[in-house]
């Protein structure tokens, strides 16, 4: 059986906090807010994920109201929910990420944010694809105050053996 899923996530630069986005350290004036590190990249990857599996969203997972999530690096939350999926017999077939941002450059980055995303998911890093575009000055993520994520991801299971 296939299943699709897709996840959104915005996150407001902040002064004074490291930039941590598709679950590396990425050298920028700039960090993200967030409950957790701010990764928006992996947030989206989550609710992509758990919207294929049909399991829910993230603030089910990861309330904002949990202490033991203020700081958390999202790669923890991205491991635990998808050893929960993957307990339930779910693999990945692909991932697919865009970042939409003004700032900063993330072409570099892609290859290593690729293979940290495929590190997490115990998955190859062609599986994983991450693209990075702007708004053309546009708007609110044209003006650089924050990063826009989305995901989509497909996700098989041989339902002859989980059902
Ligand atoms: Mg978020």
């Amino acid at each position: 059986m296939l299943r699709v899923g897709s996840g959104v996530d915005v996150h407001a630069f902040a002064e004074g906090v490291p930039l941590w986005l598709g679950g590396i350290h990425i050298p920028h004036s700039r960090g993200l807010a967030g409950h957790s590190d701010g990764d928006t990249a992996i947030h989206a990857l989550i609710d992509a994920l758990l919207g294929a599996a049909g399991r829910g969203d993230i603030g089910e997972w990861f309330p904002s109201t949990d202490e033991r999530w203020r700081g958390a690096r999202s790669t923890e939350m991205l491991r635990r929910v998808w050893d929960a999926l993957y307990a339930d017999g779910w693999r990945i077939q692909n991932v697919d990420l865009t970042l939409v941002t003004r700032e900063p450059r993330l072409a570099p980055y892609r290859y290593p944010m690729r293979q940290a995303l495929a590190d997490a998911l115990g998955c190859s890093m062609p599986q994983v694809s991450l693209k990075a575009t702007t708004t053309d000055g546009l708007g609110t993520l044209g003006r650089g105050e924050g990063v826009l994520a989305m995901a989509t991801a497909l996700l098989w299971r041989d339902d002859a053996v989980h059902e």
